[in-house]
Formats: structure tokens, sequence, C-alpha cells
């Protein structure tokens, strides 16, 4: 598996170079994650073809039933409240404890409502990690 990245906060990649890469990965049976952020930029991996979306965080209703059609697999990388904490809201401090509560409270209720709308939408959900922060005493492959 090769993971692409279609956007970043720079640019994001388009069709033509995403088919590209894909058709020569899946010439030699090599599957291609897409990390892709960005209602545009997911739309561009799905015409692309790849085989899965990592992130996918603001995906439309019609981008999830556009996944769902062409089968593209949503890697969901939403946080935990307690991944939030420790690596997000670090950055808050100084402020009241009830705004990072909101914070929190805030994130996981748009996190539960994406993951909703792609289950309701028929896209096919699996388990993945893209914790590439650093997480205070924890290895890569311990965070969530
Ligand atoms: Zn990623």
């Amino acid at each position: 598996m090769i993971k692409v990245v279609v956007d970043d906060r720079k640019r994001v990649l388009d069709a033509a170079e995403v088919k590209a890469i894909v058709d020569e990965a899946h010439r030699v049976n090599v599957r291609i994650a897409a990390h892709a952020t960005s209602d545009q930029a997911i739309q561009v991996a799905i015409q692309g073809g790849v085989d899965s979306v990592e992130h996918g965080d603001e995906a439309t209703d019609a981008t999830f039933q556009a996944m769902a059609r062409y089968g593209v697999f949503l890697v969901a990388t939403h946080w935990t409240a307690q991944t939030l904490r420790d690596i997000y809201l670090p950055s808050y401090r100084g402020t009241p404890q009830e705004a990072e509560a909101a914070a929190v409270r805030g994130y996981l209720e748009k996190s539960r409502a994406s993951l909703q709308r792609a289950l309701k939408s028929g896209v096919r959900i699996v388990a993945g990690s893209d914790m590439w922060m650093r997480y205070p005493g924890k290895t890569r492959g311990e965070r969530t």
C-alpha cells in the first residue's frame, strides 16, 4: 500500500495526477490510500480511483455517497477526547477550563455527526491510525 498526500495546507493534487499514481500502483497490485481532508481533495481522490480515503474530515453527504458508489473505504482518523486533551488542549493553556471542555465537546459532536453521515451514505469504514503528531509517552503504534 502507498499513501498519497492529495491535499496539504499548500496544494491539492489534481485527478490526473492521482489517477496516474493509482494506475501504476494497481498495475502491480498495490493499493492507494489517499490523505484527503478537504471535500475537494476527497473528490479528487475518488476521481483518481483511490482505494481508501484517510481522514475525510470535510466530506459532504454527496462526497460520502460517491465514496460508497465507487467502493472507496474511509479510514476515519477522528481523535478521542483523551487525545484531544493530551495533544490539542495544551495549546490552549491559559484559557478557562470551560472553553477547553467546550472545544472537546464541539470536536466530538462534529466527529460523530461526520461518521453517522458516512454510515448513512453506505461508506465502508475501516480502522486505521494516522497519528503523525508527537504524543507524550507513546510510540506511533500506541497513538490513537
Ligand atoms: Zn494523513
